[in-house]
């Protein structure tokens, strides 16, 4: 059955495809962190025309702020006009590089064949402005409604959440007393709810060596080689050991199900020659070998378990390994999160999802992790999902798209859960 209230969301479809468009023509690049400023004045001057009062937050200082790249945030709140509860929807604004093979203007936001096509659509400016669509669209029907209704969007999550939520978090702004209910509307689906997602570790490992000429290796001591020992070190010990290992988090896809670990760069000996330089390079050992590993973990191994693991196999070999030394470099970690299927705003949305959309949602949880870390370890608010519209699929690729049928619907579903969470029941 069709409620007044999406009767009204469905009306406002025109609406909602130029609140999109607007937001993908401004290209929020992450790296560097472009335009930030622009895109939270843009969201001031809509949020306050519906009554929000509104904060333009900069994290001064976070990795990336500087006076050409500020770190810009806003958050909007609308005051119901009795207490209650506050359900706030998160959005990231940065998107990622736009990279090869588009056949659309990453940034002119056109419509071809029912979707709207363009770098950010689906992550995740669709899902901003469908819980936009939603709040106002709600506060026109329910003017007397209760609580309080935030919407934020924030830098940087393509890139940590460090000058974004983690800083709104360390400064109250996720405060179990401020906001109960938070929604993230990243691209996992109208018809599913993400209850969390792994956890990730990133390291850098280097070998040693020592220098001398290529053609008396044997005078040198080659940082490559090692490096090699420890390849095939993962490859025979570490790589079984984490596919032998299974998670109970619903992590889509399957494969994600795992301990994964990506080598994400390799480099040793003389650099890579500048393109403009055609000459030969000279014969050298090399005395250094560096790797970059990305280890995503599971709710069921400890943090420590999964530094200790690649460290026990780093001195493994420096037992085994004639002149192996090594030095690891942790560069970042962050814990995986995960809200439990009876917590309030997973069983409003739950049954919003099943009004609007006819069937049960699938629960899921991400290979990747997004925002939520941050409003559950700095904030300590477990009341989290990400719930949104469009395909993760699709996210940083060529040729991303939002579908506009999935935005319609997903702000629907937004809209019921707002009922259900902020008007009295009788
Ligand atoms: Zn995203």
């Amino acid at each position: 059955m069709t409620s007044t209230l999406s009767t009204a969301i469905i009306a406002k479809r025109d609406d909602l495809i130029a609140l999109t468009q607007d937001l993908i023509r401004i290209p929020t690049l992450n790296p560097p962190g472009q335009d930030y400023r622009l895109i939270c004045e843009y969201l001031d001057t809509r949020l306050r025309k519906h009554g929000f009062e509104t904060q333009l937050i900069r994290a001064f200082g976070t990795p990336g702020d500087s006076e050409k790249y500020p770190r810009w945030n806003i958050i909007a709140r609308r005051e119901g006009r009795r207490a209650g509860e506050c359900v706030h929807f998160n959005s990231h604004t940065d998107v990622v590089e736009v990279g090869a093979g588009w056949t659309f203007d990453p940034f002119g936001a056109e419509i071809s064949d029912g979707k709207i096509y363009g770098r950010g659509t689906c992550d995740m400016k669709g899902g901003l402005a469908a819980s936009i669509i939603a709040a106002e669209t709600f506060i026109e029907q329910h003017p007397n409604f209760s609580g309080a209704i935030e919407i934020s969007g924030t830098a940087d999550e393509e890139s940590g959440g460090y000058g974004g939520v983690a800083y709104l978090a360390e400064h109250g702004h996720f405060n179990p007393d401020r906001v109960q209910h938070v929604i993230i509307p990243e691209p996992l689906q109208k018809d599913r709810i993400c209850l969390g997602h792994r956890g990730g570790w990133w390291a850098e490992i280097e070998t040693k060596g020592e220098i001398a000429h290529g053609s008396m290796p044997f005078l040198g001591d080659c940082a490559v080689r090692h490096m090699g020992a420890v390849l095939s070190e993962f490859e025979n010990k570490l790589f079984p050991a984490m596919a032998a290992r299974h998670t109970d988090m619903p992590v889509v896809p399957e494969g994600a199900r795992s301990s994964t670990m990506n080598i994400n760069s390799i480099h040793g000996g003389q650099k890579e020659n500048d393109p403009d330089f055609d000459g030969l390079p000279a014969h050298c050992v090399p005395d250094s070998c560096r790797i970059t590993i990305d280890r995503r973990f599971l709710l069921e191994e400890p943090l420590d378990q999964v530094r200790g693991e690649v460290r026990a196999l780093l001195e493994g070999l420096r037992e085994t390994r004639l002149d192996f030394d090594y030095e690891l470099t942790e560069l970042n970690s962050v814990l995986p999160s995960m809200t439990d299927r009876d917590a309030p705003v997973v069983q409003t949305v739950a049954h919003a999802i099943e009004d609007i959309m006819g069937k049960a949602p699938e629960y899921v949880a991400s290979p990747g992790s997004y925002d939520q870390k941050h409003i559950d370890r700095i904030g300590k608010l477990k009341n989290c999902i990400a719930y949104g519209p469009g395909l993760l699929e699709l996210a940083h690729k060529p040729d991303e798209y939002i579908g506009i049928d999935d935005m319609v619907d997903s702000a629907c579903v937004m809209g019921a859960a707002l009922e259900t969470l902020l008007l009295p029941k009788d």
